[in-house]
């Protein structure tokens, strides 16, 4: 730990005592949400045709960003380019045509409050919310039994918790793909028995080596819920519970959580305790830009974080309009082993919501991922991708080469339903316009990928079950 010497405990109250309105180092959470667009001094410098454009689509897809990222994040004189502007703030291009001119139709009509919600379920529909077998939070799927009551396990060794209260975020990323919750009932309580499940499942399932705490964004969550969650695994029954992951875009989108917030030494002092335990505590921070790590805040929450000794992993998806440049992944990856993180994933966005504004075809996110590997050191490279969570697992694109006259992709499972998957090579057909698992196909001739009878046994005992 040699940055131990660098980092120092922040006293809040001298945060706090900062002048109102002097616009740096807020410290007070301000967010917005679609009703609020009217009272975001910055965007009324925008014409009137692009906010109209952004009631429309907030209408239907989440929005939600705070004053921190308003002020020190986004660059106002560059929008619409700016990448954190695109992260956040609603796009005309964001919905299909037919989609944005209904509800465009809705609000020229002036249409009440209630007609626009009921229009805004219908278009929603249409946007897949619910992607292929993949974590659906509120709903335990049928047919799907690994979900039930915010746990997941899909995975041997990791258990996928999503606790009750952790299902919201600080800013809402414009092409997440968990948006359908965030727009469902809010009704959302966390049940005083839900971490007795967590427990309960965990002592009985000693094969997990790991809790993934996940949401939403965990971190918004009171640090003694956290501890709640958390602290009994200290206990000898959950000795196989070896690592504690916690994912969050906090330390983008609120970096007081660790900082300044008047429970942030309280959460320091958790993870310590954990770690001490002979717990591995990682926090799986999401990253899509390095602007997201240039402000001093975000460095203090970084430092603090890994004072506690926990390891901070860095991922996130690759996407047009932010970050589609081998130059930005090369430089945001530079940045996060400087600040003592550590690359993780490059993941490929998934097929909901906006998606087609995002997507990149997968020929295009493998290049871009080679290209920026050139540029970094071997501490740079611990990066894994492009990766599709994709429903059989979590599939790498490892390369595109031409084998006997024949050009196709080079695949692996990183992870997979069957552990047997794992690290086996597989091929499929070279598509340049591809951008998802399942618009591939095997190549040479063969019918079908080798996985593909096993993970249908899998589909079908699942649905016996
Ligand atoms: C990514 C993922 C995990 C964790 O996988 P690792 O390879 O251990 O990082 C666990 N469960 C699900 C559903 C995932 O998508
Ligand atoms: S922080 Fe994560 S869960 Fe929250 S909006 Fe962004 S991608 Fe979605």
């Amino acid at each position: 730990m040699a940055r131990t010497a660098v980092v120092r405990k922040i006293n809040p109250q001298q945060h706090m005592a900062q002048p109102a309105g002097s616009g740096r180092a807020s410290t007070q959470f301000n967010v917005f949400t679609q009703r609020d667009l009217g009272k975001i001094q910055q965007l009324n410098k925008l014409p009137e045709e692009i906010r109209f454009e952004m009631q429309v689509v907030s209408s239907v897809l989440p929005f939600r960003v705070n004053e921190y990222v308003i002020n020190e994040l986004i660059d106002w004189n560059n929008t619409p380019d700016d990448p954190i502007y695109q992260l956040t703030f609603p796009q005309r291009n964001m919905l299909a045509p037919e989609i944005y001119d209904r509800m465009a139709q809705a609000h020229r009509n002036k249409l009440d409050a209630e007609s626009i919600k009921t229009l805004a379920k219908t278009l929603r529909n249409e946007l897949n919310p619910h992607p292929a077998g993949q974590m659906q939070m509120n709903i335990p799927q049928l047919g799907n039994g690994e979900i039930l009551n915010g746990l997941q396990h899909k995975y041997r060794e990791t258990v996928l918790f999503f606790p009750g209260k952790g299902q919201t975020c600080h800013s809402y990323c414009t092409f997440c793909f968990r948006w359908a919750q965030f727009v469902g009932d809010k009704n959302l309580r966390m049940s005083t028995t839900e971490a007795a499940k967590l427990h309960t499942y965990l002592a009985k399932h000693t094969e997990v080596s790991d809790l993934l705490v996940t949401g939403g964004d965990p971190m918004v969550m009171k640090t003694k819920f956290l501890v709640e969650y958390l602290e009994p695994l200290l206990r000898p029954e959950f000795n196989h519970i070896q690592t504690i992951r916690i994912g969050t875009k906090a330390l983008t989108f609120w970096p007081q959580r660790f900082v300044t917030d008047e429970d942030a030494d309280a959460l320091i002092t958790l993870l310590e305790r954990l770690v001490n335990a002979g717990k591995h505590v990682a926090i799986m921070a999401h990253y899509n830009h390095w602007r997201e790590l240039s402000t001093p805040i975000s460095h203090q929450a970084i430092a603090r974080l890994r004072n506690t000794g926990a390891e901070i992993r860095c991922q996130g998806p690759l996407l047009a309009h932010i970050n589609d440049d081998a130059n930005v992944w090369a430089k945001m990856w530079k940045m996060q082993v400087k600040l003592g993180m550590i690359p993780y994933y490059m993941f490929v966005e998934r097929d909901t919501g906006a998606r087609h504004y995002f997507e990149v075809p997968l020929a295009q996110a493998w290049h871009i991922y080679r290209d920026a590997m050139q540029q970094v050191s071997g501490l740079g490279r611990t990066a894994r991708g492009p990766s599709m969570s994709a429903s059989p697992g979590k599939v790498e694109i490892q390369g595109i080469t031409e084998i006997k006259g024949e050009k196709v992709f080079v695949l692996r499972f990183v992870q997979g339903r069957n552990p047997d998957w794992v690290q086996h090579p597989f091929f499929a057909q070279y598509d340049p316009q591809a951008t998802w698992l399942d618009q591939l196909k095997p190549a040479f001739g063969e019918k079908e990928f080798f996985f593909s009878a096993d993970y249908r046994e899998i589909q079908q005992a699942r649905k016996v079950a």
